[in-house]
């Protein structure tokens, strides 16, 4: 049904001889214009003309990428298929609308005919004519509606079912579209938790780094004073030592001058 769809679309906006291009052209990937020519047998220009025609609308979109050797670009094109469904169904509606309009005027207004020549008139033109055919002279008669009525209501309700056709196509396209946004979002708030991650193992790291680092010269720091107490403790242990050897003696003394 898409298909069918997106041929109308290029039909109606650059022509019957352009509508293969719609099937050679993806909406998910950008086409060379170069494959696309060859496929349309049509000189490069020609087919940029068509492409350019339908860009006009909005209907296609490209990317360019420029020869590094050569020097020129090379367009690669990708059909916009929700929009070409838009642009179908505003197409419809107008057409819809003309017919709603035909089938309100025939059915409260007269029209006559002269059914010799099969000449339809309006109210006011049958008067001016006064009911009278230029070409043969005849009278006018009324013109059944009915009939007419029939056919544009008939015209009417194939639209509508058209009409019904493109929207489960729209439909279908925005949540294609409504997925691939999400899943893009998804996408991006993966990458931005891993960065946030990898951020935070950094920091982590860097913390750990620093608290080792500190932890040795804390470490070292501590080995120093300890040697520092060590020495001090002994060398005052050895004086105490030394002042009570001293002390003795100086007891040792008294002793014996009492005695004597
Ligand atoms: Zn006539």
């Amino acid at each position: 049904m898409i298909e069918k769809f997106l041929e109308e679309v290029i039909i109606l906006v650059a022509g019957k001889p352009a509508e293969k291009i719609a099937s050679l052209l993806d909406d998910k990937k950008y086409v060379n214009e170069f494959t696309i020519a060859k496929k349309m047998d049509l000189t490069i220009n020609q087919t940029r003309n068509i492409l350019y025609k339908i860009s006009d609308y909005g209907l296609v979109s490209f990317i360019r990428k420029k020869d590094k050797k050569k020097g020129w670009y090379t367009y690669f094109w990708k059909i916009e298929t929700l929009k070409c469904l838009e642009f179908l169904k505003n197409v419809l509606l107008k057409k819809m609308d003309q017919l709603k309009h035909q089938i309100k005027s025939r059915e409260t207004k007269q029209f006559y005919v002269c059914e010799r020549c099969n000449i339809e008139f309006n109210e006011e033109n049958a008067l001016l004519h006064n009911f009278t055919c230029n070409e043969c002279g005849g009278i006018f008669s009324m013109k059944d509606n009915s009939k007419v009525l029939k056919e544009l209501n008939k015209a009417l309700n194939k639209f509508d079912d058209k009409l019904k056709l493109i929207d489960i196509e729209i439909d279908k396209e925005k949540e294609k579209k409504e997925k691939k946004r999400l899943r893009e979002l998804k996408k991006l708030e993966k990458e931005k938790k891993e960065k946030r991650a990898a951020a935070r193992k950094k920091t982590a790291a860097k913390k750990l780094a620093n608290k080792k680092v500190a932890s040795k010269v804390v470490k070292k720091a501590n080995r120093k004073k300890s040697k520092k107490k060590v020495t001090k403790k002994s060398k005052s242990s050895k004086k105490t030592s030394k002042k009570k050897i001293v002390k003795k003696n100086s007891k040792k003394i008294k002793s014996k001058k009492k005695k004597k």
